[in-house]
């Protein structure tokens, strides 16, 4: 990997204003996974700190669970999907947290064995309220949440403070 790749990677995420409402400047990862290259330079960046750690990924719902699969396949472990309330038949484990209007709720199969190491992914760090949310998942579930990482940190949102120590690949 070279310091070259991961700038072109970064060049591919796309910023919309006001998007999804007023005042939020969007950023789009899809044309960054439509490159082969830079999804490959970026789900190694995310990956490199937790090398043979972990025994899992969590991918969070929607952006999350791409990543989440593409690294589970690279890396030789399984996948979990962590959903948006009311998507699983059966969920083993639920968590509501705030939005900056509102609140969430997050779910998650019954599926990880006691004590099993958890990689979480997402896509963008904003308030951290989301990560946060899905570490407490993977409490509740009896694994562990060895690491957090997400693409890009949205700086100046407090996202940090609120979940601790998280890997970002790039920030703005
Ligand atoms: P938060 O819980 O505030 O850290 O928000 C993170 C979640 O919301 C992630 O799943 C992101 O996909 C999404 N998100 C928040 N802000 C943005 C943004 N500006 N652009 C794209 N996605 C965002």
């Amino acid at each position: 990997m070279t310091h070259k790749d991961l700038a072109y990677a970064e060049s591919l995420i796309a910023e919309t204003p006001d998007y999804p409402e007023p005042g939020v400047l969007f950023r789009d990862i899809s044309p960054m996974l439509a490159d082969p290259a830079a999804l490959r330079e970026v789900c190694a960046a995310i990956v490199e700190p937790f090398k043979g750690q972990f025994d899992i990924v969590g991918g969070i719902e929607a952006r999350g669970f791409l990543l989440a699969g593409y690294i589970a396949a690279t890396e030789g472990v399984g996948m979990l999907p962590i959903r948006k309330a009311g998507k699983l038949p059966t969920p083993a484990a639920a968590v509501t947290y705030n939005l900056e209007y509102g609140s969430a709720t997050i779910e998650a199969p019954g599926v990880l064995k006691p004590g099993e190491r958890v990689l979480l992914v997402d896509d963008v760090l904003a308030t951290g309220g989301t990560i946060a949310a899905a570490r407490e998942i993977v409490s509740q579930l009896g694994a562990v949440t060895i690491g957090s990482a997400v693409i890009l940190e949205l700086l100046g949102l407090g996202g940090r403070e609120h979940v601790g120590d998280i890997h970002t690949v790039f920030t703005a």
